[in-house]
């Protein structure tokens, strides 16, 4: 599995600071998408596991949640990575812009985005987004989390 990006970010999932992984190798092609170059693999740099590790060891305290953006099509690697994140005691979440995950991948998973990218719809902060943020233990939809009070 290959990332293009490693960040700290604070507010992807809601009351988590979360390490976030952005995903190289993604099929979809939503039309108008923001980020073409995950696309490629090239464009990454190999996720080592020692490293990996490395990385949620050294935030351990500071950090809650480990994010990935993307990686669903790397099933084996992406279910070996969130077994990690459990392991050492993180909540674990998903971007997707699939409108479903195999159970496979969920059963590792605290929290959910849905959802390919459609312009005319907007993201997470729009109230008429196609996207979907869940928290899978309750399935309850943190949308609202997102959106600003008008
Ligand atoms: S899922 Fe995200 S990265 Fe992939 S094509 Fe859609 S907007 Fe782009």
């Amino acid at each position: 599995m290959f990332y293009y990006s490693f960040q700290v970010v604070f507010k992807e999932v809601p009351k988590h600071i979360s390490l976030c992984f952005s995903i190289c190798g993604c099929p979809l092609r939503c039309k108008g998408c923001h980020s073409p170059f995950l696309f490629k693999n090239e464009n990454g740099k190999k996720l080592y596991k020692p490293d990996y590790v490395k990385k949620l060891k050294s935030y351990q305290n500071l950090a809650t949640c480990v994010l990935f953006m993307g990686g669903e099509w790397e099933q084996e690697a992406l279910i070996d990575f969130l077994r990690i994140a459990k392991q050492h005691h993180y909540k674990t979440c998903l971007y997707t812009g699939l409108n479903h995950v195999d159970l496979s991948i969920s059963q590792y998973l605290d929290y959910l985005k849905t959802g390919s990218w459609q312009a005319s719809l907007g993201g997470l902060e729009s109230r008429q987004t196609n996207q979907r943020f869940t928290e899978l233990a309750t399935g309850k939809i943190l949308n609202s989390y997102f959106q600003k009070n008008t």
